[in-house]
């Protein structure tokens, strides 16, 4: 059953979903009807296409360019303090030590993806980029507040995962940590999320992602992942999950049944909006019928690319 722990309020619904990495990742999810080398799906785009199919359509199958958002690039960094800071000898892993990370974590993000810039365009006496970057060392902080890195190991972090249902669908994705009991060997599945937790009533919703990857090592390593942990910074809560076989069996079916919807979409070209809150974050509003707007023809491709990607996958608030 999903438990809450730590301390605040009721969260939001936005930074409830999955997410992965910035960059590009193999393999092919357009659904567009066209031959692809093996279908495949990520959490960040089947959690598109439950949200809204015209969502997916424009990310995935026309991938269009997102500019970066203050939002998801603090989760980037984040993530990537959080990631690096189990480098360190564990009695250096302090929320001071931490803290001094993100910018030098900001300056990497930088290097790698120089677009990120424009974020702080017009920040001419730099105090936007300070707050920021503050925002940040508080989620950090608040990071402590729910676990003790100290007092922890683990097994992998930033783990890409993949394999290929008997469908023939293949899931892939990355687990931010995977911590590995000594003893028995079980393992926990752990995500950070820089957003608030969801409301009462949103957790199973939540925690798609975290089956997504329990169904995944679960195939890959032949046994179910003991607990699934999401960690929300933003609020200062964690949701956790026991799942079991049936669970990730019910998962698989789902994903099947998701996979279909999205071939059928492709075939049909019958992407449709689907409008919730989560259009405040969407940056294609004035491609959208929903809000008075056309979206561009459907782009011609040879097909049969198994190697084509959809955009960067931290995108949105959703993602963070
Ligand atoms: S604005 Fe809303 S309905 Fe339209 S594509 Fe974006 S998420 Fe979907």
């Amino acid at each position: 059953m999903t438990a809450r722990a730590g301390t605040g309020t009721d969260g939001d619904e936005a930074g409830t979903e999955a997410g992965s990495r910035t960059g590009t990742e193999p393999g092919s999810e357009t659904g567009t009807g066209q031959a692809t080398a093996v279908p495949t799906l990520s959490p960040s785009r089947a959690a598109d296409f439950m949200t809204c199919p015209l969502l997916y359509r424009f990310r995935t199958v026309d991938r269009l360019p997102e500019p970066p958002s203050p939002e998801a690039t603090r989760g980037t960094v984040v993530h990537g303090v959080l990631e690096r800071l189990f480098d360190l000898p564990a009695d250096q892993r302090t929320p001071d030590q931490a803290a001094q990370m993100v910018r030098p974590e900001w300056d990497s993000l930088l290097e790698a993806d120089p677009a990120v810039a424009e974020l702080f365009a017009d920040d001419t006496d730099g105090s936007a980029l300070a707050g920021w970057l503050r925002s940040a060392e508080e989620l950090v902080h608040r990071y402590f507040t729910l676990e003790d890195p100290q007092h922890l190991e683990p097994a992998e972090r930033e783990l890409y995962v993949e394999t290929t249902l008997d469908s023939g669908l293949r899931l892939r994705g990355y687990v931010d940590r995977l911590d590995r009991a000594a003893a028995t060997g079980e393992l926990r599945v752990v995500d950070y999320k820089t957003g608030r937790a969801p409301r009462a009533g949103f957790e199973q919703r939540a925690m798609f992602q975290m089956r997504f990857y329990a169904l995944v090592l679960w195939r890959l390593r032949g046994t179910v992942p003991r607990l699934l942990q999401l960690i929300y910074l933003g609020s200062g809560e964690v949701l956790r999950y026991e799942p079991d076989e049936a669970d990730l069996r019910a998962t698989e079916r789902k994903l099947a049944a998701l996979w279909r919807a999205i071939q059928r979409a492709g075939d049909t070209g019958d992407w449709r909006p689907s409008p919730s809150r989560l259009c405040d974050w969407c940056h294609h509003q004035a491609l959208c019928p929903s809000y008075g707007g056309t979206p561009p023809p459907l782009p011609v491709r040879a097909g049969g690319d198994g190697d084509d990607e959809a955009p960067s996958p931290r995108t949105s608030p959703v993602d963070a």
